[in-house]
Formats: C-alpha cells, structure tokens, sequence
C-alpha cells in the first residue's frame, strides 16, 4: 500500500503536536509516497516551522486532525523536492486536503511550481488591507487608552474611530473574496486580534498573499492581552498623535529619575536595567536596592511597575519562572503537565519543560503585564549584551542620557540599538521614519532578537532593503553582535 491509500484510514485521526509528529514518522516510514520513495521522518521544529509559515493550521485546542497529518506529509514531500516552504504554503491554498491526499505523488510533478503573478486587483486588495490593519493597530491602542481611562468597550459612537474604519474596511475585504462578514462585533475582532494575522485564523485569503506585509503578525499579546510592541509602533506609524510614551510607562520613569537631581542619567539607566533583570522580586529586596544605590526617592515608582502575585501568574497554585527570562510561565499549549515561558523574545519561548514551583510569599512581586511587555521583554537582549560588553572591557553604558541608544560602546563610538520587532516591515518603516538618539553615535549598529529573526524568513534582507532613511545603520542579529564583542570592533 502507498501512503495516498495509507492516508485514508487515518481520517478519524486526532492527537496532540507530539502524536501528530510520531504518527507522521509512523507513516512515512512504513508506506512508500511511490514505487520505493519514502518520506524522511518529522519532528517538533518541522511541524513548528511548518505552522509558522501558514502551510498548517492552527490547532484546535491543541488537538490536531487529519488535516495537519496530510498537510505536513504533502509538505514534507515538496520541500524534500526542493520547494521552499512559501511556495508550499502558496500551493496548499489552492487545494483541499481530500485532494493533497489523493494526489500527493503528482504535487510535486505538475506544472504549477511558476509562481502565480499576482494582478491589479490583488495588489489593490493587498493595498486595502495593509491599511486596514494599521486602522486596527492604531484602533486598537486607541481603545486600550480609554479603557485605562476605565471606559468600557461598546459597539457604537464612542468607539475609536479608528477602530471602526478598520471595521468597515475588512467588511469591504470580505465583500470583495466573495465572503460573510464574520467579523461584524468589534469583541469579536479584538478576541481574535490575539491570534496571528493569517487567513486560518481572519478567514480572509488577503493575508496570506506574498505581498501583504503583516501575515503573521500578532497585535494583542494573547498572555496579557494588551497591544503587541508590533501593533504599538505600526499605531504611531499610522496616527502620530497616539501617545505611546505614557502607555509604555517610560514618561513615569522619566519624571522618577528627574526627581533624582545631579544624577538623572544614571538613576534612568539604573532603574531600567534593575527592572528588567527583576520581572520577579520581593518588597525587601526592591527596598535593599534602593538603598544600596541611594535611590530611595524612586521607590514609589518602583512599586507602580509591580503587582502582588495573582492567580492568572499561577499554575495549578504554584508559580513557575522561565529559567532563561525569569518571567511567570503559563501551562504548555502543546504538551500536557509541562509548563512554557510567555515572551516570545526570550530563547525557550512557548518550549515545554518540566519546573520546580517558585516560593511564593504576601512579599512577592511580579511585574505588571506593560511591564514585562515593553521593558523587560524587549530588555533581555539590551542586557545580556551590557553584561557581556562590561566582562569584555568595552566600556558599555546602558541607556545612556536618558534613553538616547540602548547601549553605547568604546566611549560612545558605536551606538547599539536592540530591536524585537516580529515583523521587519514594521522595523523598517519605524526607522526609516526616526533613528532618534542612535544619530548621534559614529557608527549605528541594529541588533534583531534571534528569535524574531528565526520566525520572519529572509527578516535582515527585508530590513535591509526597506530602510531608506539618510543615515547609514549596521542590521545584524544580536547572536553576531554578541559574538563581535568578544573581538575589538
Ligand atoms: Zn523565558
């Protein structure tokens, strides 16, 4: 028997990501695609990168069906005969999954490996989304304003405008693929703007077109369920007006380190760093600190940016700490009874692994969702790269006047920015728009979190190619830079 006919006795087939793995190898290596051709086996970071690149759909509550199992072998098949994976995912739109199964040894022989051109009217729906969803994101940080400010979220004329314009222009969107409008609540919209902008999880077929520039894209952190840093700068792309300064919380610690006269500077990059190497603390030890270092007068703001622990920080009562970022974990989405680390910057984001339970006391503190999102997230790289620069003699300063780079090196010869941007559209566009204090520095170095880099093919050349501002900036991962520190620039 060949693994087409192989394929249809598993149709009734459910399981989570690890079965979906051991059932694919199963499979491939008991049935043959043809004559003697047999599939080499699957693992996690094939099914991982395969979700990834649009080519599987989401799971359903963690379960996955007979359509991720024929989806990922088809998809193993093509990319063994040298297809990239976007073409696959490009490929797969085209067909059910009752067909990949049939026709699994002609996908890779017929003539459709051309890229399809793309036409006027696809390039003008291109268009259309790619505003709409600046609407969205600028709608959303809108709406996150006033709900701060304690309103409550109803579907008529005191909604964001923008939010609303977003609205009308995806109802357009649908029209135009010949489809309902799925997305006529604004709850409904916000809900599913914590899922990844693709056309599995929209149900719009214009996400997910070569051109468009936000596929994949999250605009609400699913976690904390507050706008994405991604959906925070296309939001200040889009409506400069937004202030994001009060709602990413620097303006506080701005006007906390004012307070420390002759020593602002200092005080600033203090704060910032202790913060983010502290996403879990106690009130003696944040009390030491401010001792120690005779910032007593920034203690009040110090206490703003932390919360006591609460049950959405634990699992089954206890709480887990991730031991690369420190931050609380949530349950494993993918693997039962493990637990997972919550920051997509950090090396052993969404990673099953086993813990032990962090102490817990009415001490204890944990850093608030802005927090842990603006600061200490984005900050994981800014640090490790100080740290490792202060070891190797290089003189860094850590935010230096008050925010100008993220870290300076050589007596401020070279200015080192740290970018965690998920998407390199995004990144460009923002400085292309405004390198702000990094100008100042001779040499301007950008440095992309390794794990955005990994999830965003082709990210430093798309960056690369997209920047048009007027000063000259070195792109490179943070991985290089980190290795470059250890030789002299
Ligand atoms: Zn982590």
């Amino acid at each position: 028997m060949r693994l087409p006919e192989a394929l249809q006795f598993e149709r009734e087939w459910r399981g989570s990501m690890d079965e979906l793995v051991r059932k694919a190898t199963q499979l491939s290596l008991n049935f043959p695609i043809d004559n003697d051709v047999y599939l080499p086996e699957s693992t996690r970071t094939v099914v991982m990168s395969y979700r990834a690149r649009g080519i599987l759909p989401p799971a359903d509550r963690k379960r996955f069906t007979w359509d991720h199992l024929v989806r990922l072998l088809a998809a193993r098949y093509l990319v063994t005969q040298g297809w990239k994976r976007e073409d696959v995912a490009e490929r797969f739109k085209e067909h059910s999954t009752d067909y990949l199964a049939k026709h699994l040894p002609e996908l890779a022989t017929s003539a459709v490996q051309a890229k399809p051109r793309i036409d006027a009217t696809e390039l003008q729906r291109v268009e259309m989304a790619t505003i709409a969803v600046q609407l969205l994101a600028a709608g959303i940080v809108e709406q996150f304003g006033h709900a701060k400010r304690g309103a409550v979220l109803v579907q008529d004329d005191s909604m964001s405008q923008r939010l609303t314009q977003a609205m009308l222009l995806l109802a357009a969107l649908f029209l135009q693929e010949g489809q309902d409008n799925p997305l006529g609540s604004v709850h409904q919209l916000l809900a599913l703007s914590r899922s990844p902008l693709t056309s599995a999880t929209f149900g719009l077929a214009v996400f997910d077109y070569r051109d468009f520039p936000y596929a994949g894209l999250l605009l609400l952190d699913p976690d904390r369920r507050i706008p994405t840093l991604d959906c925070a700068e296309l939001a200040r792309q889009s409506s400069s007006e937004l202030d994001l300064r009060e709602q990413l919380a620097f303006d506080a610690l701005r006007s906390a380190s004012e307070q420390l006269v002759g020593r602002q500077d200092e005080a600033y990059a203090d704060l910032r760093l202790w913060i983010t190497e502290h996403p879990v603390t106690t009130t003696a030890q944040l009390r030491d600190f401010v001792r120690e270092t005779n910032l007593q007068a920034a203690l009040g703001f110090l206490l703003s940016c932390y919360e006591p622990v609460g049950p959405r920080h634990l699992i089954h009562g206890q709480l887990h700490l991730c031991s690369a970022c420190g931050v609380p974990m949530r349950r494993s989405p993918s693997v039962e009874s493990l637990v997972a680390c919550t920051i997509v910057q950090c090396s052993r984001f969404d990673k099953p692994v086993e813990s032990i339970a962090h102490p817990t006391g009415p001490e204890t503190l944990i850093a608030r969702p802005h927090v842990l999102l603006y600061w200490v997230a984005p900050g994981l790289d800014e640090v490790a790269l100080y740290r490792k620069a202060q070891k190797f003699g290089l003189s860094p300063r850590p935010y230096p006047d008050r925010d100008a780079c993220d870290i300076s090196l050589d007596g401020g010869a070279v200015g080192v920015d740290v970018k965690s941007y998920a998407n390199p559209f995004v990144l460009a566009a923002a400085l292309t728009a405004n390198v702000g204090g990094l100008a100042s520095y001779p040499t301007r170095i950008i440095a992309i979190n390794d794990q955005a880099l990994a999830r965003f093919h082709g990210y430093l050349d798309i960056v690369r190619q997209r920047y048009s501002g007027p000063l000259p900036l070195r792109f490179m991962s943070v991985h290089e830079l980190m290795k470059s520190l250890e030789s002299p620039f």
